[in-house]
Formats: structure tokens, C-alpha cells, sequence
């Protein structure tokens, strides 16, 4: 987990390869659905443009059907996904059926202000006119009402791991296998 700008999704592939288990990234499995048009793409695109999340309905179901393929038997990395109270609880279910559980969530801390500035950034650099500052903000804000009060939850479990989004992607990446590591022996 971790807000817009906080690097999940370069940290989430290094991760997934390095365990060795497919990385399920909602935000991807959308943008492809946008760009070969289906049903799912041309409904997720309004909110995506607009900053805001597709809804919990569309969502859940696109993740249950992905959690059943093959790949995923043998373990998987959740990439933007739980985002809202309803997926956390749609998530339980789907592993209470699938008979799994999830070992860990980490959750990349970054401070608003400097995501904001490396997404300005990055929006400058590759002309994304879809990445003009208010839906920066939006976007920000929408982490913190709706996907920040999921962190209580999975701490209270237990699950939670916090690693300091900070530093180049190799150092945020040490930090990630090492918590990971250690949160792992504990359980043993
Ligand atoms: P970022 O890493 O920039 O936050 P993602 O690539 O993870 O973005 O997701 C892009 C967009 O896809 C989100 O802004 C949202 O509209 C939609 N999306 C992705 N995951 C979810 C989810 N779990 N629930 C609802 N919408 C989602």
C-alpha cells in the first residue's frame, strides 16, 4: 500500500520477482482494459480520469476472477488493492474460499508534499495533461479518507509492515526485503 507518487508500483514488481509470485496491480489490469476497450475499461477510465477510485462493485469482481487463475495458487502480491473498507472485507472472502490468508501488507510512507512535487514533476516530464495539480491533490486526498484508515485495520492484525519511501528505489528496496524478511521469521 502507499499513496499516489509513493513508488508501489516499481517496488511491487522488484518484490513480486524476488518471491517469485505474479503482482497483481488493479491499476494495470484497468489500464489495459482501457486501452483494448472493454465493458470494464470504458467504465474504470471515467474515474481514473477523474482521480477517483473505479467502484468497490467492478473492482471486487475483476480481482475475484483474477485471484482464481492459476498463477495465483501458490501465492501472489496485491498491488493497489484493498484501497476501501468493502474490498478489505470482499478480500477476506475471497481467501476464506480460496482457503489462503495474506502474510504481510507493507505500506510505503512518503510525505504528501514531496509526493506531490515528484508527481508534478513526472507530469512536466512526460506532458501528462491527465496529471494537472488539482487531481494531484485529489488523488492525495482520496488516499487519506478512503485507503489510509485501512493501515488500523491490517496493524491491529498484526499485518502491517511500514517502510520509509525515501531514497532511490534500491534503497527503498533493501528496506522492503528486509522488513519483509523479518516480519516473515517472526511468524515461523
Ligand atoms: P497509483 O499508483 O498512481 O495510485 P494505480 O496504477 O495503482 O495508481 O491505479 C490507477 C487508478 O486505477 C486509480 O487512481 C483508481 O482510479 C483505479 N484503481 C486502482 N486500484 C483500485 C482499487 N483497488 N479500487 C478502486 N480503484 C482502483
Amino acid at each position: 500500500m502507499g499513496p499516489p507518487g509513493a513508488g508501489k508500483g516499481t517496488q511491487a514488481s522488484t518484490l513480486s520477482k524476488d518471491l517469485g509470485v505474479p503482482q497483481i496491480a488493479t491499476g494495470d489490469i484497468f489500464r489495459s482494459n482501457v486501452s483494448t476497450g472493454t465493458e470494464i475499461g470504458r467504465t474504470a477510465q471515467r474515474y481514473m480520469d477523474a482521480g477517483d477510485y473505479v467502484p468497490d462493485s467492478v473492482t471486487n469482481q475483476m480481482v475475484r476472477a483474477r485471484l482464481g487463475e492459476a498463477d495465483a495458487q501458490d501465492g501472489f502480491l496485491l498491488d493497489g488493492y484493498p484501497r476501501t473498507l468493502d474490498q478489505v472485507g470482499t478480500l477476506d472472502d475471497i481467501l476464506a474460499e480460496l482457503g489462503t490468508e495474506l502474510d504481510a501488507v507493507v505500506s510505503l510512507k512518503v510525505d504528501s508534499e514531496e509526493l506531490i512535487a515528484r508527481l508534478l514533476k513526472r507530469a512536466h516530464q512526460d506532458g501528462r495533461a491527465d496529471d494537472d495539480e488539482s487531481v494531484i491533490r485529489y488523488r492525495q486526498k482520496v488516499y487519506v479518507d478512503q485507503t489510509a484508515p485501512l493501515l488500523d485495520v491490517y496493524a491491529v492484525r498484526g499485518l502491517l509492515i511500514e517502510v520509509d519511501g525515501i531514497g532511490d528505489v534500491d534503497e527503498v528496496r533493501g528496506r522492503i526485503a528486509t522488513a519483509v524478511a523479518d516480519h516473515t521469521k517472526r511468524d515461523a
